[in-house]
C-alpha cells in the first residue's frame, strides 16, 4: 500500500521533477512508492547499475520504502498496451490515493510517452473485468510534475520545509551531475550551473504563492472542493 505512488519515465525524474511533493508527503506521515518506467540504460551519463544505487541512496535520503522498476526499454518507451498493463497492476498493488507522473506533452519523448501510459492506466485500473491478478482500484487524483515543458499549474505545493531534503536527494545522481573530473559526454544536468537552474524554477513557483519555494501540478482533472475557506485559508496568521 502507498498513500501516493509516483511514476517517473526514469531513475532520478521523480526527485527532479517532484521530489518536493514526495519529501512533503513522507513528512506528514504518508507512505510514498516511485515507479520507474525504465532503468535509464540510455542515459548519455552513467549506467543503469549506477543509477539504480544512486536511487537507492535518494529513497534513503527521502525515506523511500517502496521503489520498483517495469524495465520497459529506455529511448523506446512506447505506449503499448503490455505498458499499460503493467502500470495497472502497479497502480493496483499498491492502491494509492494520488498518483502523480510526468506531463503528457513533455520536450522529452520518454517523460511524454510514460504520462500518457499512465494517464492512460488510471481510470482502466478501476474496471472489474481488466484481469491482471490483482484486485480493481481507481485511484481519485491524477497530478503531473513538471520536467521540461513548463505549463500553467493547477495547484504549487508549498515545499518550502523540505527543500534542503529535496536537493539532497537530487545530488545523489552523481553520475548526472556535474563533475570537473568527468570524461563523459555533457548534458543540461551535468552543467555547473544546473542546481542553480532548478533552484530558479522552484524559486519561481513558490514566489507565485508567496512562498520560497514551490512545485508546481497539473491536475487530470477538476478536483472536488470540499471547504472552500480552509483551502485558501493564510497560512501566516
Ligand atoms: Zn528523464
Amino acid at each position: 500500500m502507498a498513500d501516493v505512488l509516483v511514476f517517473a519515465a526514469h531513475p532520478d525524474d521523480a526527485e527532479l521533477a517532484g521530489g518536493g511533493l514526495i519529501a512533503k508527503c513522507v513528512k506528514l506521515g504518508y507512505s510514498v512508492g516511485i515507479i520507474d518506467l525504465t532503468r535509464g540504460e540510455l542515459g548519455t551519463r552513467g549506467t543503469a547499475l549506477e543509477r539504480a544505487a544512486e536511487s537507492a541512496a535518494a529513497d534513503e535520503v527521502l525515506g523511500i520504502e517502496i521503489r520498483e522498476n517495469l524495465r520497459l526499454p529506455d529511448g523506446g518507451l512506447t505506449e503499448t498496451l503490455e505498458a499499460r498493463k503493467l502500470v495497472v497492476d502497479a497502480i493496483r498493488r499498491h492502491r494509492p490515493t494520488l498518483v502523480t507522473a510526468p506531463c503528457t506533452e513533455d520536450l522529452h519523448p520518454d517523460h511524454a510517452v510514460a504520462g500518457r501510459i499512465v494517464a492512460a492506466a488510471v481510470y482502466p485500473a478501476g474496471f472489474a473485468k481488466y484481469d491482471t491478478g490483482t484486485p480493481r482500484c481507481r485511484p481519485p487524483a491524477l497530478a503531473h510534475y513538471m520536467n521540461h515543458t513548463t505549463f500553467p499549474p493547477s495547484f504549487i505545493l508549498d515545499i518550502s520545509d523540505v527543500w534542503e531534503t529535496r536537493l539532497k536527494a537530487v545530488k545523489c545522481y552523481r553520475s548526472q551531475l556535474f563533475n570537473p573530473d568527468s570524461l563523459e559526454p555533457k548534458t543540461g544536468i551535468s552543467s555547473p550551473d544546473f542546481l542553480e537552474r532548478l533552484s530558479a524554477r522552484f524559486r519561481h513557483f513558490g514566489a507565485e504563492i508567496g512562498a520560497k519555494y514551490g512545485e508546481p501540478y497539473l491536475l487530470h482533472r477538476p478536483t472536488p472542493v470540499v471547504d472552500p475557506v480552509a483551502i485558501f485559508r493564510r497560512q501566516d496568521g
